[in-house]
């Protein structure tokens, strides 16, 4: 019998689709379900923007995630509160992870409105360790990974002269609400449950409402662009791309056709065709980390970093590229197919294990 052939239905989740025009990113509010409102805060860098989510209880607003720590980001919310809250108080702030556009105002909105934070505990305290400035002088085992990795020690040095120049540096609540696994917070009359993803950060946040199959999303799953997954000095054997492609499996799972309330760009339906493109993008990126050590026969990370990302990078880019390439090795090494080895001058070279 011949098999028809599948039709894409709009609104399935069968392909990815954007029901929805942002809000300006000027404090307007924009309704993608009852009592759920969307609001964009403006960034000065290349990705413009995030999303943040508005969440209507019958006796106050619940907020997911602040912006940057700048005036214009306090300037909005003082608008929102204003504007749209009907004199009701903020009851809760959530931050689905620790990146500074994602709570960089926490101590800010919890101190203005007197709201608690809400954020898991990898998060919280993951947040609390990297306020403030990097330590001067760097300690040697930091510095070692990156030189380990293949960086020049004059890149190294000029990487933690920017970041210790990091403006948006921000500072933290004091205390929290831990959030945890398959948790639920009870808001406007809906159940969302708390969904951990790893891999982006330590212990990701998202929210879903099952029965109303919305998907709060953080940086876990955007429709465009993807979210940089990274190894770093702190945790330098950590295998945090098998995390993230796990999580979004985990994210796959949920219906087909959720709502999606991204961090970045739009709000989107389709999180399986999303998913599906995101392990092809990662595919792609194993691909050229092999082809790279079989031309090359061995590889530093930094030299495999210069063929995943061949454009000149500023110096904060490298070391989030370098990691990047440093996740795809790692994977690649814990599934059996790259080997590394130290060798006598103090670099790990990485080679295909044939
Ligand atoms: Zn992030």
């Amino acid at each position: 019998m011949m098999q028809a052939p599948t039709q894409a239905v709009p609104g399935s989740g069968d392909r990815i689709e954007f029901p929805f025009e942002p809000p300006r990113p000027d404090g307007e509010l924009l309704a993608v379900a009852p009592g759920v409102f969307w609001a964009r805060m403006p960034m000065p860098m290349q990705l413009d923007h995030i999303n943040v989510y508005l969440l209507r209880d019958s006796d106050g607003w619940f907020i997911v995630d602040t912006g940057l720590n700048l005036p214009r980001t306090r300037e909005l919310w003082e608008l929102v509160v204003e504007r749209h809250f009907d004199g009701l108080p903020l009851k809760g702030l959530i931050c689905t992870h620790f990146h500074y556009d994602h709570a960089g105002l926490s101590a800010w909105l919890a101190e203005r409105f007197d709201a608690p934070l809400y954020m898991t505990h990898g998060e919280y305290f993951t947040m609390r360790t990297l306020a403030g400035p990097p330590p001067e002088p760097l300690p040697e085992a930091l510095v070692r990974f990156y030189l380990r990795a293949g960086m020049p020690r004059p890149r190294v040095e000029e990487m933690f002269a920017k970041l210790r120049r990091d403006p948006f540096m921000p500072p933290h609540p004091t205390s929290f609400n831990r959030l945890r696994e398959a948790q639920v917070l009870r808001i406007g009359g809906r159940d969302w449950r708390v969904v951990i993803g790893e891999g982006h950060s330590p212990e990701h946040a998202c929210l879903y409402c099952a029965s109303d199959r919305l998907l709060i999303a953080g940086d876990q799953l955007l429709p465009r662009i993807t979210s940089n997954v990274l190894v770093s000095d702190i945790e330098p054997e950590a295998n945090p791309l098998r995390l993230w492609l796990d999580s979004l499996d985990r994210l796959a799972a949920l219906a087909p056709d959720t709502l999606v309330l991204p961090s970045h760009e739009r709000v989107f339906r389709g999180l399986r065709p999303r998913v599906a493109e995101l392990h092809a993008h990662h595919a792609e990126q194993f691909d050229i980390v092999c082809a790279h050590l079989r031309e090359a026969g061995a590889a530093t990370a930094f030299e495999t970093k210069g063929r995943l990302f061949p454009r000149q990078l500023s110096a904060v880019e490298d070391m989030m590229a370098l990691g990047e390439a440093i996740a795809h090795l790692s994977c690649l090494r814990y599934s059996g197919r790259v080997r590394r080895v130290l060798d006598d001058d103090g670099l790990y070279r990485f080679s295909l294990a044939n």
